[in-house]
């Protein structure tokens, strides 16, 4: 799998040796991370690169974890990234209010490193499942990232890193509309330099590539906004 393709976590946590023992079993399971060492950088971070998942603290100077949360899900742009929140209070009413502030998981502190990394496994293969190696399936496109294979109909198909990246984001959310800003921040990544047009030059790449094997194009374009997966075959 491409460095591109491996989930990106961002860490916020105030704790130094808490935040090394997160950062480095993360790292160990392939993951790129961001780190923050509080609410405020979190947020910066949060929206500067739009994580696949975030590990938030709830304890933090300044801004807490769960006003962090909250400012999160309030936001379009951040309000999808999924949050596991670090938490002291094992109390049910401090777990209501987290979850009520939109946290979509709990680790309660101490927590074992390994429960923590099957949290974030399990989130990530709900919402990124071809980041994790998750094989996707399509009507007649099977998509296995760990082995960077594609076949649609029985047959391979050959496809450049960024073909692959656009397949699978696809893949992972069938019949959803992407816009182009989207497409690029998730297969370019936030910070590229690429325009429009660009995106368009690769969508057509693609289905080229599909269409070797099969003559039907799987990929809708969508006026005015972008691109979808949604003809099944
Ligand atoms: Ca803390």
């Amino acid at each position: 799998m491409g460095k591109q393709s491996k989930p990106l976590v961002l860490i916020v946590e105030d704790e130094p040796a808490q935040m090394e023992l997160v950062a480095y079993n993360l790292e160990n399971e392939g993951y790129r991370i961001l780190r923050a060492v509080d609410g405020e950088e979190g947020l910066e971070l949060a929206k500067g690169h739009v994580p696949d998942l975030i590990v938030l603290d709830w304890m933090l100077p300044n801004i807490s974890g769960i006003e962090v949360c909250r400012q999160l899900k309030k936001k379009k742009a951040t309000r999808k990234i999924p949050i596991i929140l670090l938490t002291a209070r094992g109390e049910e009413v401090d777990r209501i209010r987290g979850f009520d502030m939109g946290a979509d998981d709990f680790v309660v502190k101490p927590y074992s490193i390994k429960e923590l990394i099957a949290r974030v496994r399990a989130m990530l293969r709900r919402t990124r499942p071809g980041s994790v190696g998750e094989i996707l399936t399509f009507g007649d496109l099977i998509l296995d990232s760990e082995q960077h294979k594609v076949v649609r109909n029985g047959k391979k198909i050959k496809l450049g890193p960024i073909e692959f990246r656009l397949l699978i984001t696809f893949m992972e959310k069938p019949k959803r509309v992407w816009s182009r800003e989207r497409l690029l921040d998730r297969v370019w990544g936030v910070d590229a330099d690429v325009d429009y047009r660009t995106v368009d030059v690769h969508i057509g790449r693609l289905r080229k590539a599909l269409k070797q094997v099969e003559h039907m194009d799987p990929i809708r374009t969508v006026r005015g906004t972008g691109y979808s997966l949604d003809c099944e075959t």
